[in-house]
């Protein structure tokens, strides 16, 4: 749940007293598990309190306000939410006995006014005021918490700690649960889907969209409050639906696993079986697979061929191919091409794949940095090699280039 907390008050623009209410609601609702996402001020002013509620309705659940609670003209908050919220405003009799009781055995003659403290927003749970006399209050609309606490420290913390929580709580679990999927994508970066789903994220109310990056993934988090698993499963369908439409083609899992999985789902559905060489990788690609549990009825091995000379004596590579004068070189299409052949030829596996490129920090066969070659070697097709040019330290490419890898994979499984 996000809150707002809305300190009402000129003296707080004029810099006259300090926000320390806010700084308590914060530390209370944090402690209950609610994120206060925004503090804001505003005046006794009856325009720009209905615009701040405005605001803080359309990014936040909860609103929770201090101040204007009491008897005088400027003391609006009661009002101007009622009337925001189209509510008529009732004394609560409890209350109004109270504020009576208290000027008669004072002596105190009481003006129309005082009953001001006594009233109540229609709707609301009226939150018991036991150090002063303004009336609080808890109210649920239109999907909005609303709780109106006073100004002054020494009623609202009193007030927030005991009628104040016990209504929060149980609004808490009357919430309506949260569902969400988990889309996962790969072959694009986090600022590329973003970008291309940009409307999508800054318009949402709900469902809400979450997007988070890992090295090489991904994640899209799609959630929304519903009270059946059903209701919940059509709204976020349709989120899905139209996120599908913009970067369907990256999206490989509606669940959040890791590509190395969806690849070995795939490769087991269809049962065919996979082998590696790996060059830059170092092995990275085979301990991405083999950390699928039961991989090993479908990934056969791979060999970590280094050097040019493991290249030449473990996957038959000519030398002639990997260096000297007119050489394609170790880091070449054509090389990435022979690894993934032999891989596959050698444990007579349906798919071969192979990576093999410059990791850095230095170039190398005067090759740039993050340049990757992936190659697919498939029964009875032709091989296919693709030429990546990745980004990052030495550690996110070689991470990438794995990622990437397995997407590629993934791609040629699923057609
Ligand atoms: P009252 O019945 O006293 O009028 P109220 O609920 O209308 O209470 P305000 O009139 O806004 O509240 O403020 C009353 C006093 O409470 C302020 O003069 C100030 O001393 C204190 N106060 C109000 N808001 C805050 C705040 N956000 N942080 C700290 N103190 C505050
Ligand atoms: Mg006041």
């Amino acid at each position: 749940m996000k809150a707002e907390i809305i300190a009402v008050g000129t003296e707080l623009l004029l810099g006259q007293i300090v926000n320390t209410n806010a700084q308590y609601l914060s530390q209370k609702l944090a402690g209950l598990g609610i994120d206060v996402y925004f503090q804001t001020v505003v005046g006794d002013n009856p325009v720009r309190l209905r615009q701040a509620i405005e605001i803080g309705r359309s990014r936040a659940d909860l609103l929770v306000f201090t101040g204007g609670l009491g008897p005088t003209q400027d003391d609006l908050t009661k009002d101007v939410l009622a009337d925001y919220l189209n509510r008529g405003l009732s004394l609560h009799e409890p209350s109004m006995s109270k504020i009576e009781h208290l000027f008669q055995t004072r002596g105190l003659h009481m003006v129309e006014s005082n009953r001001r403290q006594a009233l109540s927003i229609d709707g609301a749970e009226p939150l018991d005021n036991t150090t002063g006399l303004a009336v609080g209050n808890g109210l649920s609309a239109d999907g909005t918490l609303y709780l109106l606490l006073p100004g002054p420290p020494k009623e609202m913390k009193p007030m927030m700690d005991g009628a104040g929580e016990t209504w929060l709580r149980t609004m808490l679990t009357n919430e309506r649960p949260l569902y969400s999927r988990i889309l996962k994508f790969a072959g694009i970066g986090e600022s590329n889907l973003e970008a291309k789903l940009l409307d999508l994220i800054d318009g949402q109310v709900d469902p809400t969209l979450a997007p988070y990056a890992k090295e090489g993934e991904v994640s899209i988090r799609v959630s929304t409050k519903a009270d059946t698993e059903a209701e919940a499963g059509r709204k976020i369908d349709g989120a899905v639906e139209k996120i599908k439409e913009r970067v369907g083609e990256y999206l490989y899992a509606e669940q959040d696993i890791p590509i190395e999985e969806a690849v070995v789902q795939l490769l087991r559905s269809s049962r065919r079986k996979l082998a590696s060489a790996e060059s830059i990788s170092g092995g990275l690609l085979a301990e991405l697979i083999t950390s699928v549990p039961g991989s090993s009825g479908e990934y056969l091995g791979g060999v970590v061929t280094y050097t040019n000379f493991m290249k030449h004596r473990l996957l038959g590579i000519p030398m002639s191919q990997l260096e000297g004068e007119g050489a394609p070189g170790a880091i070449s299409d054509s090389t990435a091409a022979l690894m993934a052949e032999r891989a596959r030829e050698l444990s007579d596996a349906d798919f071969g794949v192979s990576l093999t490129g410059v990791a850095g920090p230095a170039e190398a066969e005067g090759k740039p940095v993050g340049l990757v070659y992936y190659g697919l070697a498939e029964r009875g097709k032709k091989t296919v090699v693709l030429t990546m040019q990745l980004s990052g330290d030495r550690a996110s490419i070689r991470t990438r280039a794995a990622k990437a890898a397995l997407y590629r994979l993934w791609l040629s499984l699923r057609d």
